[in-house]
């Protein structure tokens, strides 16, 4: 198991966001986390990434517990966060971008994580010495994405890469987190597109108000008719 998180509670002052989150992912595995607009999803990848505090429960990560660890010491063990609505450097050019990804975990060669990353991603190599700010939504994401990934992680958290995008983009970027497993990456896909999400999953949990409801294979919660009920407006 690379990730054992057990009766995690995180919250805002006196609001308690999280009251008890146990979840898992094994190395290699996709795992979707799915719900609804404030159900606590960033506010769960935040605990994990360490910018949120934890009031109680544990985050075991390659078997350390990491729950007290300083968010530089998780990047340096192979945690990397995509933040919601990316976040890219806008005045930065798309390759500077991709650099500072590198500075935070070093890979043996940057050069060739860049080309790496152009390879993963050959609309970045066209744009590479374009200011990030000028990309449209699904080319920044591709670039936050190549940013985490420089940092070779061993656990990438994914907070809703689908925001804002069009279908057609949102399936282009699934296809890309797909391929990414394939490459033995193990990723936690945070997702209100919980369609998108589920089926490419291999396993997934259902967040409702800071509490899992419901948790299984992603294609067993696609067909169930609770899941359908609420998330896929079936
Ligand atoms: P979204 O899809 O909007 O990102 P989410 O599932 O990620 O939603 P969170 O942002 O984690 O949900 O929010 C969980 C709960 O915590 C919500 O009730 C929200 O109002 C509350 N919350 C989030 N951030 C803060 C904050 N800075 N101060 C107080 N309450 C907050």
């Amino acid at each position: 198991m690379l990730l054992d998180v057990k009766g995690l509670k995180s919250g805002y002052g006196r609001i308690e966001a999280l009251h008890g989150i146990d979840l898992s992912v094994n190395k290699g595995e996709l795992v979707a986390l799915v719900g609804a607009n404030g159900a606590g999803k960033t506010t769960f990848l935040r605990a994990l990434s360490g910018v949120q505090g934890v009031t109680a429960g544990t985050i075991r990560y390659a078997g350390e517990d990491i729950t007290r660890a300083s968010p530089q010491k998780r990047v340096t063990l192979g945690i990397s966060q995509v933040p919601e609505g990316r976040q890219v450097f806008g005045p930065l050019t798309v390759e500077d971008n991709l650099r500072l990804g590198a500075f935070k975990r070093r890979g043996e060669d940057p050069a060739a994580d860049l080309e790496r990353m152009y390879g993963l991603f050959p609309i970045l190599k066209k744009k590479r010495l374009d200011a990030a700010g000028t990309l449209s939504g699904g080319q920044q994401q591709m670039l936050a994405m190549g940013r985490a990934l420089m940092a070779h992680p061993d656990l990438l958290l994914l907070d809703e890469p689908s925001m804002g995008l069009s279908p057609l983009l949102v399936g282009e970027i699934f296809n890309i987190v797909q391929m990414l497993k394939e490459q033995g990456v193990t990723i936690l896909l945070v997702e209100q597109n919980a369609y998108a999400a589920l089926a490419i999953a291999d396993r997934g949990y259902v967040l409702e108000t800071g509490t899992i409801t419901l948790t299984g294979a992603g294609t067993d919660l696609l067909a169930n008719d609770q899941v359908r009920a609420a998330y896929l407006g079936m």
